[in-house]
């Protein structure tokens, strides 16, 4: 200890070495090559980590930038040792010396070390060759996705467009049968009929659900939103059913989106007209509908005091026709919330879902504050998903 405390008291001592020039016999051109040389390596070493430096500084996000600083550090206590020896034909510091050395040695076997660690790592790092290949697979199959949502999304429409005469036509015949020839049929024959004439009705509100799903992030259209004033809207067109299940609501205050009205419109109706539906029997309905502004985006809630969802099917609720329950119990199509979740991954947000069953549910979702709309959206997954 005594040793070391002496040693580094007296590192730039050079009481003890005459200086390099006077040990031995040096030609000025034996010397004068050595030191060249020397001062020539270290200016060759300075600029390495500088050059490293200003890459790190440039290509922000590099792999490990940890293993380029070591390495750049050892680059120039190499360098630092070049100099220092060139130094010693007139100043012979040899106790900083070796500290000079002892540093070079020690970061370069560290810089091994970091090496050998990230050796598979920097292995597996692509070049940029490799990159641009993998580039034109993923833009391949990009394109391939892009025109089989396309022709899903047009088959949708087509179907759905094409089934809507045809069931017209069906409900027509229904109601005529039931008029003109109502009175001929027996109980048995009036109650197929009206079987008939609401099966048809229900694959109505199926095939425009379907065809709204389908829809949505078609045409994008952007303009100011004030969500205040859409809710409010909402509202009054649920005035038949709010009043039907004793509803109160409570709303915002609510911000104002540049986004799509019919988008945002689509989303706050299936989350308001779910929670006046899943209610529960005989206790008046409470919503509120709320927004916080969280960073560079705004998280809404729309919170209910109803029949509430068991955690296990949070995920399996937004699935294309997913339902909880008979349709004899709560009408619907299991399309509501599949359309919410399009629209809000549209949107780059999130959604979720907190509840106690038998209490009532809260349906969060986040919608960032300048929009930048996805607008090939992969419905194969959530049609996939469904299956
Ligand atoms: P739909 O209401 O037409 O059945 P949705 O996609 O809107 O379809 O909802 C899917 C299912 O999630 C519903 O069938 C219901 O079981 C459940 N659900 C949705 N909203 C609520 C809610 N607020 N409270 C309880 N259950 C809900």
């Amino acid at each position: 200890m005594q040793e070391l405390i002496d040693f580094l008291s007296r590192l730039t001592d050079t009481r003890d070495w005459p200086p390099r020039w006077l040990c031995g016999h040096w030609t000025d051109f034996h010397g004068w090559l050595y030191i060249g040389s020397d001062l020539t390596i270290w200016l060759a070493y300075m600029g390495i980590p500088l050059i490293l430096l200003r890459f790190i500084f440039i290509k922000k996000g590099i792999p490990l930038p940890g293993v380029f600083a070591l390495f750049g550090a050892f680059i120039l206590l190499c360098g630092t040792s070049h100099l220092v020896d060139a130094t010693m034909f007139w100043w012979p510091a040899y106790r900083f010396n070796a500290l000079v050395r002892f540093l070079t040695a020690i970061v370069s076997v560290a810089t091994v070390f970091a090496l050998i660690r990230y050796f598979n790592e920097a292995v597996g790092l692509r070049t940029s060759s490799e990159y641009e290949r993998e580039l034109a697979i993923r833009q391949q199959i990009l394109q391939e996705l892009s025109r089989s949502n396309q022709e899903l999304e047009q088959f949708a429409y087509v179907a759905s467009h094409d089934l809507q005469s045809p069931l017209r036509t069906i409900s027509s015949y229904l109601t005529l049968l039931e008029t003109n020839y109502g009175g001929h049929l027996d109980d048995q024959g009036r109650h197929l009929i009206q079987t008939s004439t609401a099966a048809a009705s229900r694959m109505r509100v199926l095939i425009n659900d379907l065809l709204t799903f389908s829809h949505v992030g078609s045409a994008l259209e952007f303009t100011e939103v004030n969500l205040q004033d859409l809710v409010a809207e909402i509202l009054e067109e649920q005035q038949h059913e709010m009043n039907a299940v004793q509803a109160t609501i409570e709303v915002g205050p609510l911000p104002t989106l540049q986004a799509g009205r019919t988008e945002l419109k689509q989303l706050f109706q299936n989350l308001i007209t779910n929670g006046l539906k899943y209610h529960r029997a005989g206790v008046p309905v409470q919503l509120q509908v709320q927004a916080k502004e969280l960073g560079n985006s705004y998280q809404f809630s729309v919170t209910d005091n109803g029949i509430g969802i068991d955690p296990k099917h949070y995920q399996r609720v937004f699935q294309l026709f997913q339902r909880l329950h008979g349709r004899a119990r709560y009408p619907g199509t299991g399309i509501g919330l599949a359309t919410c979740k399009k629209i809000i991954d549209i949107y780059g947000g999130k959604i979720w879902i907190d509840s106690v069953p038998g209490n009532g549910s809260t349906f969060y979702f986040t919608i960032p504050k300048h929009i930048q709309a996805i607008r090939q959206y992969t419905e194969l997954t959530s049609l996939q998903a469904s299956n």
